[in-house]
């Protein structure tokens, strides 16, 4: 096996990704970083800070569906290991206009798919090689309030747009491993939260608005349970798959956080109140306003990590008390981050859907 790994990491200017990328290079600092992002209005480059200036990584802007690129750039830079983040990835903008979430999601993960296998053949198909695919929970569908946590063996029922072209490129990459033998990895993962989150996601919408004194829009009666993952706690889950995790195989990632809606936004008040210097409307909580409920709004989600945690020894090191804490932190401290978003988020199609998973 070669001492560092060349990567190419898809989506690396988006919230996940770029997390990854911080993760990254601090545990294997010798390691390549290739990162290819379109820079869509959810790819931001503050989100990569000072490591565009170090040597060993660089930033490409390009589409993962421009197949040329793709090509060259696998060959020129010798990649081994492609980490997947790059997708659309807001439901209620999937709701609005699904052809954009068809053409990254599902026909971009197919284009890459077919770079992938070809440079892999070129190399004469070395055991080392990683397609590592980061998928959703959500295309697992909705749980009631009783059923078990989702496990890597729930059959697919995907609700929206978005969880459809998710679970559309989960079983391609599982049919290039089945078909080819490609050495894929795919996850699963629940809800993340944490820094570089684009403020059109519940959190750092909430702590925004709170901080604007704006109302905080909760979808029908607040009651929908997710499941949170501190980002920090997915990108060690992600070392932990592409490090030991055995190709061809699925591992579910969750925090065993599950909260209601109407439980998070409340406990971020609290925190809001607590820690920000001075706040427009206080307490936050006044300003909770229940709007009409998102079309076709799954109940609940839950997930079952025991594979991962029993096979690769992974267990999340937040919980959704100590990581909300620290996202607020980090919010509260970054707002040359946050406010020149604010303006791209007022170029919405639509004005009703104010918040998400
Ligand atoms: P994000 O929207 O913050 O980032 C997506 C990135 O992909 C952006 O930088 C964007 O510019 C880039 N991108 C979009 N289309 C592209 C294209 N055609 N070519 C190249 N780059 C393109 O998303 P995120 O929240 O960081 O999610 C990353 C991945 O993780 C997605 O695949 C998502 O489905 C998955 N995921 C997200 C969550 C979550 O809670 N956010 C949970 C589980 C899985």
């Amino acid at each position: 096996l070669p001492a560092t790994r060349r990567l190419l990491i898809t989506g690396g200017a988006g919230f996940i990704g770029a997390n990854f990328v911080h993760h990254w290079h601090r545990a294997y600092p010798g390691d390549r970083l290739v990162i290819l992002d379109a820079l869509t209005y959810a790819g931001n480059l503050q989100n990569l800070e000072s490591l565009l200036e170090e040597e060993n990584i660089r930033f490409v802007q390009g589409d993962i569906c421009d197949r040329p690129s793709l090509d060259s750039l696998l060959r020129e830079e010798a990649i081994d290991t492609l980490v997947h983040f790059a997708a659309e990835s807001h439901v209620d903008r999937s709701i609005f206009g699904p052809a954009a979430f068809v053409q990254t999601n599902v026909l971009g993960t197919f284009t890459l798919l077919e770079a992938f296998r070809d440079h892999w053949n070129e190399q004469q198909q070395p055991d080392h090689y990683r397609f590592h695919h980061v998928s959703t929970d959500e295309v697992y569908g909705s749980l009631g309030p009783n059923d078990p946590a989702f496990s890597e063996t729930t059959p697919y029922a995907p609700n929206s747009p978005y969880s459809a072209s998710k679970a559309g490129s989960d079983h391609l990459v599982r049919a290039y491993h089945h078909t080819y033998g490609l050495p894929t990895l795919i996850t699963n993962c629940s809800n993340n939260y944490g820094p570089y989150q684009f403020p059109e996601k519940l959190i750092p919408l909430m702590c925004i608005n709170i901080l604007l004194g704006r109302p905080l829009p909760v979808y029908g009666d607040g009651q929908n349970v997710r499941d949170w993952l501190y980002v920090g706690d997915h990108c060690s889950a992600l070392e932990a798959v592409l490090t030991r995790g055995i190709p061809g195989e699925v591992y579910n990632i969750g925090g065993n956080n599950e909260v209601k809606n109407l439980d998070l936004v409340q406990a971020l008040c609290d925190l809001m109140d607590e820690l920000a210097p001075q706040l427009p409307v206080r307490p936050s909580r006044n300003l909770i306003t229940f709007v009409k409920d998102r079309p076709g709004h799954d109940r609940r989600y839950a997930i079952d990590a025991t594979k991962i945690k029993a096979q690769l020894g992974w267990t999340p090191a937040e919980t959704w008390q100590t990581g909300l804490r620290r996202t607020v932190e980090w919010y509260l401290a970054h707002p040359f981050w946050w406010q020149p978003l604010l303006s791209k988020k007022l170029t919405l199609p639509y004005t009703s859907a104010e918040f998400s998973d």
